[in-house]
C-alpha cells in the first residue's frame, strides 16, 4: 500500500527525510493541506499566504517531474488524513517534526489512527536534543548556542531522490486558485512578486548568491542599506532549503562565517522556547509584564503599521514591511522597539501585524524576538535600555534605505534626513508622534508603575 507524506513547513524535495524515506518504501503520496481549524487563530498571514500558493505551485511542478503529483486537500488535517488513509489503503504517513503547539497537538491526533513517522530535518540539531549538564532545556540563548555550536556540522545533506513511485490511483485534489490564497481586490502584491522567488529553486539561488558574499556579512549585516544579508528567512521557514543545506554551503565558502551561523542558530533557540513556552506569542514570560500599563491608542498603532510616525527610519523600515513583505532585522530590532517604549503599545499588537506581513513570519522567530526587545522573554534586552531611533538610524547610516522607502525625504541631505529639522518637513510627512526625550522618560515611568504595583 502507498505511503502518504504529510507537507507543512517542509515544501522541497531535497534533504527532506520524510520524502527519501517514503521514497525508499514504495508508492508515495505527498499531500498538503490547507488547515486553518487547527492553528485557530494562528492561521497563516496574508503574506505567507502568498508564499505559500507560489511555494506549491513550485513544488507541484518539481514532482510532476519525478513522475509524482502533489494532492491539495482542505480541511482539519488529521481528520483529512485519516479520510486520506481510507481512500487509498495507506496506513503510514511519513512527515517532518514541527514545533508549532496546535501542529505538535495534531500530530498527537494523528498517531491515534495511524502510524505516524516523524522525521528531523527543519533544525540544525533536534529541538529538545540540546540539553544542558543536567538534562534540561537551555533558557538563554548563549549557553544554548555554545552547546549546538558542539554538535555542529549537521548532518550530511542528502539529494532529493532519484524516483518517486506513483499509487496505483492517485486521489483526488483541489486545485490551487479554488484556495484563494492571492490577494483578491486590491491586489498588493507587486512589490512581493518584484523581490521574491519561492519555492527550492528561487531559495537555492539566494543561497547561492548569498555564498559569494557570506564573508562580508559580519561587516555588513547591520546596515539596512545594503542587501548584506542571507533573506533566506522565508525559505528557511516554508522549509524550501534545509538549515544543514544552508550550514554546509556557507561553511564550505570559507572566511569569518562564526557570526551567520550563530543567527542560524537563533532559530533552533526560538523552537527550544516554544517547546518550553508553548503559547510565548501570547504571555509574558516575566514579570512586571503582566500588569504593565500598555496605551491603547488606535491612531498610534495605525501611524506605526502604516509607516507615519515621523520617525524616518521607523517608517522607511514599515514601508518596506507592507511593500515587500519583509524588514531588515536591525530595523525590525528598532520599529518594534519603538512601539513598545515609544508609544507603549503592548508587543502582542506589533507580532500580530508581523504576523500578517511577513513572508517569513514565524510563531518561534517572530515571538522570540518580540519578547527578546519587549525586555519580556526567558532571554531578553531589558525593558529600561530603550533604542533611540534617531541614533540608530545615523549609526548605522540608513540614509540611503530611507530615501528608498520614505522618498518625499528623498531631497534631504545625509546630515538632515535621519530627523529632518521643522522647516525642512516636507508637507505632508507627518510630525513626530511623540519627542524622544518624552518617550523615553515616560515609558521609564511606566516601568517603575508596573514595578510598584507587583
Ligand atoms: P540573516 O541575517 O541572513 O540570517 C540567516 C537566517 O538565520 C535567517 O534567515 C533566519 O532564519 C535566522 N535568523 C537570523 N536572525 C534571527 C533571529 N534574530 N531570530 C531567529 N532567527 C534568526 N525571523 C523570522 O524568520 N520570522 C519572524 O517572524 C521574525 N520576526 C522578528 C520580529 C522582530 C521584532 C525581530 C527583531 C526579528 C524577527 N525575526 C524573524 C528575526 C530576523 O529579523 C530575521 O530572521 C532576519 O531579518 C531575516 O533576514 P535574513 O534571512 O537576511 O537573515
Amino acid at each position: 500500500s502507498p505511503v502518504i507524506v504529510w507537507l507543512r513547513r517542509d515544501l522541497r524535495l531535497s534533504d527532506q527525510p520524510a520524502i527519501a524515506e517514503a521514497a525508499r518504501k514504495g508508492p508515495v503520496i505527498p499531500v498538503y493541506i490547507l488547515d486553518d481549524e487547527t492553528p485557530r487563530h494562528r492561521a497563516m498571514g496574508a503574506a505567507s499566504r502568498w508564499w505559500l500558493h507560489h511555494s506549491l505551485d513550485k513544488l507541484g511542478a518539481a514532482l510532476n517531474d519525478k513522475g509524482s503529483r502533489l494532492i491539495l486537500r482542505r480541511g482539519r488535517a488529521d481528520e483529512v488524513l485519516a479520510q486520506l488513509a481510507e481512500e487509498t489503503g495507506a496506513q503510514e504517513v511519513h512527515a517532518l517534526h514541527h514545533y508549532e503547539p496546535w501542529w505538535r497537538n495534531a500530530e498527537k491526533a494523528v498517531g491515534k489512527t495511524l502510524t505516524l513517522c516523524l522525521h528531523h530535518g527543519n533544525y540544525l540539531a533536534p529541538p529538545g536534543s540540546v540539553t544542558t549538564g543536567s538534562g534540561g532545556l537551555y533558557k538563554i540563548y548563549t549557553p544554548f548556542w555554545r552547546a549546538l555550536r558542539e554538535r555542529m556540522p549537521p548532518h550530511e545533506p542528502e539529494r532529493r531522490p532519484q524516483k518517486i513511485a506513483a499509487p496505483a490511483r492517485w486521489p483526488a485534489s483541489d486545485t490551487l486558485s479554488e484556495w484563494g490564497l492571492l490577494p483578491k481586490k486590491p491586489d498588493w502584491a507587486d512589490g512581493l512578486r518584484d523581490m521574491w522567488e519561492p519555492g527550492e529553486e528561487g531559495a537555492r539561488k539566494r543561497l547561492r548568491a548569498f555564498v559569494e558574499e557570506a564573508s562580508a556579512y559580519e561587516g555588513q549585516r547591520n546596515l539596512p542599506g545594503v542587501e548584506g544579508t542571507s533573506m533566506l528567512s522565508p525559505h528557511l521557514h516554508f522549509g524550501e532549503v534545509s538549515p544543514a543545506q544552508v550550514w554546509q554551503a556557507v561553511a564550505d565558502a570559507g572566511g569569518s562565517v562564526a557570526t551567520f551561523l550563530g543567527e542560524l542558530g537563533w532559530r533552533d533557540y526560538a523552537q527550544n522556547v516554544i517547546l518550553q513556552y508553548p503559547d510565548y506569542a501570547g504571555r509574558y514570560a516575566r514579570d512586571p509584564f503582566g500588569d504593565f500599563p500598555w496605551r491603547r491608542s488606535r491612531r498610534d498603532l495605525e501611524a506605526w503599521k502604516q509607516g507615519r510616525t515621523g520617525y524616518p527610519i521607523v517608517d522607511a523600515g514599515m514601508r518596506q514591511l507592507w511593500h515587500t513583505g519583509w524588514m531588515h532585522n536591525r530595523v525590525r530590532m528598532i520599529a518594534a522597539s519603538f512601539l513598545i517604549k515609544h508609544l507603549l503599545i503592548d508587543w502582542r499588537e506589533g507580532e500580530q501585524w508581523f504576523w500578517d506581513t511577513l513572508v517569513d513570519a514565524d510563531y518561534g522567530n517572530n515571538a522570540v524576538n518580540w519578547q527578546w526587545t519587549a525586555g519580556s522573554g526567558v532571554d531578553a534586552n531589558m525593558f529600561v535600555r530603550i533604542m533611540a531611533p534617531l541614533t540608530q538610524s545615523e549609526k548605522f547610516d540608513a540614509a540611503a534605505y530611507i530615501r528608498e522607502w520614505v522618498p518625499e525625504l528623498a531631497d534631504l541631505s545625509d546630515a538632515d534626513i535621519h530627523d529632518p529639522p521643522p522647516g525642512k518637513r516636507p508637507k505632508g510627512y507627518p510630525e513626530k508622534l511623540i519627542e524622544h526625550r518624552d518617550a523615553r522618560e515616560r515609558a521609564l515611568s511606566a516601568w517603575q508603575q508596573a514595578k510598584a504595583e507587583q
